[in-house]
C-alpha cells in the first residue's frame, strides 16, 4: 500500500502478527522512500447488521462512529490504539454473532460499555454518564461504588 506520509508507492512489511484472538493481522510497514513506519490492521470483511436507532430509523453500521465514541471516552487515558482496535473487533464479532440482520443501537452501546470497563474505568464512567445519562447523582454514585468493589 502507499505510504501515508509521503505517498510513495512502495512500502514493505517489517513485522506481522495475529491479534484479537487471531481474527486480525497487525502489520508494521516501512516506507522505502521516507523510511517512516506505520501499522495496518487486516481482517475479513463481513457484513455487519444494520443499526436500529431509538427513533426506529435504520442506518448502516458505522465503524468510524464507534471508533470516535471510544476514542472520545479514552481521551488522555493510558490505553493503546491497539487495545482500542482489538476491543472494536471484539464488539463487531459479538454483533455479527447475533446472526441478526438488524440490531438495536442500544446493544452496541452496552457492548462498548463492557469493553471500556475492561480497558479503563475512567473512560467507562465518561462513556456511561453520557450514554446512559444517569437519572440522578445517586445512580451515578452507585455505578462508581460498583467499580470500586
Ligand atoms: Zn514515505
Amino acid at each position: 500500500m502507499h505510504c501515508p506520509f509521503c505517498a510513495a508507492v512502495d512500502t514493505k512489511v517489517i513485522d506481522s502478527r495475529l491479534v484479537g484472538d487471531g481474527s486480525q493481522v497487525r502489520r508494521r510497514r516501512q516506507c522505502l522512500e521516507c523510511h517512516e513506519r506505520f501499522t495496518t490492521f487486516e481482517m475479513a470483511e463481513l457484513v455487519m447488521p444494520r443499526v436500529i436507532k431509538s427513533d426506529d430509523i435504520r442506518e448502516p453500521f458505522d465503524e468510524e462512529k464507534l471508533r470516535r465514541g471510544m476514542q472520545k471516552a479514552l481521551e488522555k487515558r493510558p490505553v493503546s490504539s491497539d487495545d482500542v482496535e482489538m476491543a472494536m473487533s471484539y464488539i463487531k464479532s459479538q454483533l455479527r454473532a447475533t446472526g441478526e440482520r438488524e440490531i438495536p443501537s442500544k446493544m452496541i452501546g452496552n457492548l462498548v460499555m463492557d469493553e471500556l470497563k475492561k480497558l479503563d474505568k475512567v473512560a467507562y464512567i465518561r462513556f456511561a454518564s453520557v450514554y446512559r445519562s444517569f437519572e440522578d447523582i445517586r445512580e451515578f454514585g452507585e455505578e462508581i461504588a460498583k467499580l470500586q468493589d
